[in-house]
């Protein structure tokens, strides 16, 4: 029987290419005909760039037979998230109003990827310009969760996940603002990081919130993100807030990590993530992993943020402030779509401009330029978008105290796992509780990870563990991540995809 690529680990791709088993144009194809074959049902893909790939796939071939391989993915293929530009490859940020909006040039992000050798399968789905914890704001149809299809992927990178948990890319790239690399990770059963603020390159990530926002690995396995992150991290001279410091040996990380051995490290418990509003079936796997780790020899104590039951509302205040500030460059003159006005003879910029921005942006998008226009707004600056500034001060505190305490700090990723698709879309407060454990670490800039711990309650869905660490001590949450998922592997016999049951479904 020949391989199924397509559900080896990045890492195990990596090593068939080097050992010459296979070459990246038929891993590349057979990643494409997964596509093919599942994305109907799974949506996970707004754009696929086959005839891209396989050229990218060739080259890497050709690379490699003459001597030299770019990177230690070369030829290992990868879906990246609709809103980092891509040069000649369609752009939409989730959105109608960049419908057939095609990027000059590319993210730095992936212009890394194209040199390190990772030929792009596509661009994947996610909330309009990445404001949703559930796909289902994108303006081109949801994407379902692979572990039940009824269900949603989590969001905003709800394709990014949900195209990694499917097995339609063994790599994907996602962004976290304020946890939409996590929180997917969490409700399909794989691997998200958001690094450290600075880490990786802003340049050519359409912006939601500058000083949230941060591109992180989306993969099956702790190595596999560590690989990835290597590849994309790093000082960026076009990223004026990127860090002019190396990134540290996040590999090394792992390995070390994944001996299962966790002797003296203290891991704090964050207090105030758990009690109401907390799914029993999440808090209760978040417990078989916290006595995983205190066997593995981690000292684990409690550790209390008091500011951060202040993080979800002091987020909504920059994020749509920052957003309505970036939204303003969708003009209808320089990007996109353009509308004119109905019924208006000699339509003015302002006019155009208006009937574009009603028909191009959604109803959370809207709702986020009307808050963040307000609250920049003269007499209420100081009230609302002032004070969130002085919390947001306060939550990079009670994360100072904690790391002299702690080496790193844990939680539940998501307070419950995936919903149905539909409950939460008309409740924009419900849909904002399910970022309440990762905003903080957006609000303060420190890297985290979500590690897939389980199965919870009696339908069964994937949960997810969260592990910060301070900013630039990326390593730590790799260590400790890998150290969890090798401590589970053990207890399951195997990666807890293994177990997803919809796989079939979604092939139906
Ligand atoms: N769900 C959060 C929001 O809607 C986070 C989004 C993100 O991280 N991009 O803003």
């Amino acid at each position: 029987m020949s391989t199924d690529w397509t559900r080896k680990t990045a890492a195990e791709l990596a090593d068939a290419l080097a050992a010459g088993e296979t070459s990246s144009v038929e891993l590349t194809r057979a990643h494409l005909d997964r596509i093919a074959q599942v994305d109907g049902p799974v949506h996970a893909f707004l754009h696929v760039d086959a005839d891209g790939a396989l050229a990218q796939a060739q080259a890497s071939d050709e690379r490699r037979a003459a001597g030299g391989p770019a990177s230690s993915l070369d030829g290992v293929p990868i879906a990246v998230k609709d809103v980092l530009a891509t040069k000649g490859v369609p752009t939409t940020c989730g959105s109608r109003i960049l419908e057939g909006w095609v990027p000059p040039y590319d993210a730095t992000v992936v212009a890394r990827l194209r040199e390190a050798g990772l030929p792009i399968l596509g661009k994947t789905n996610m909330d309009e310009f990445a404001m949703g914890s559930s796909t289902e704001h994108s303006a081109y149809g949801t994407t379902h969760n692979p572990w039940d299809l009824d269900r949603i992927p989590g969001g905003s990178g709800g394709g990014s996940a949900a195209a990694v948990a499917a097995f339609e890319a063994p790599l994907a790239v996602g962004t976290d603002t304020g946890g939409s690399i996590r929180q997917p990770g969490a409700v399909t059963g794989t691997v998200g990081v958001k690094p450290t603020y600075g880490g990786v390159s802003r340049y050519g990530l359409v912006a939601l919130a500058n000083s949230l926002d941060q591109a992180g690995p989306v993969t099956r396995t702790v190595l596999d993100a560590a690989l990835l992150h290597e590849v994309i991290g790093g000082h960026d001279p076009l990223d004026s807030t990127s860090i002019d410091q190396p990134i540290g040996n996040l590999v090394e990380a792992v390995k070390q990590g994944s001996s299962g051995d966790l002797s003296g490290v203290r891991v704090g418990v964050i207090t105030e993530m758990s009690g109401e509003g907390w799914q029993p079936g999440v808090l209760a796997r978040f417990q078989d992993s916290l006595d995983l780790l205190t066997k593995a020899g981690a000292e684990v104590v409690e550790v209390s943020c008091p500011t951060f039951v202040h993080a979800l509302a002091t987020y909504y205040l920059i994020l749509p402030a920052e957003a309505s500030s970036n939204l303003a460059r969708f003009d209808a003159m320089r990007y996109g779509l353009r509308v004119l006005p109905e019924g208006v003879a000699d339509p003015s910029a302002e006019e155009v401009m208006r009937a574009t921005r009603d028909a191009g942006f959604g109803p959370e998008v809207k709702r986020r330029i009307i808050l963040g226009t307000y609250a920049l707004s003269s007499g209420y600056y100081d009230a609302y978008y002032g004070q969130a500034q002085k919390v947001r001060t306060l939550i990079s505190r009670d994360f100072a105290n904690a790391f002299e305490q702690v080496e790193v700090l844990v939680s539940p990723t998501a307070p419950t796992t995936a919903f149905p698709i539909g409950e939460k879309v008309d409740d924009p407060l419900a849909m904002y509780l399910n970022d309440l454990a990762t905003i903080p670490a957006n609000l303060a800039g420190v890297p985290g990870i979500s590690v897939p711990n389980g199965l919870a309650d009696e339908d069964e869905l994937p949960s997810g563990f969260q592990v910060l660490a301070p900013a630039l001590a990326d390593d730590r949450v790799y260590r400790v991540g890998a150290a969890l998922e090798a401590l589970l592997a053990g207890e399951w016999g195997g990666p807890l995809l293994d177990r997803a049951p919809a796989l079939e479904g979604a092939a139906r």
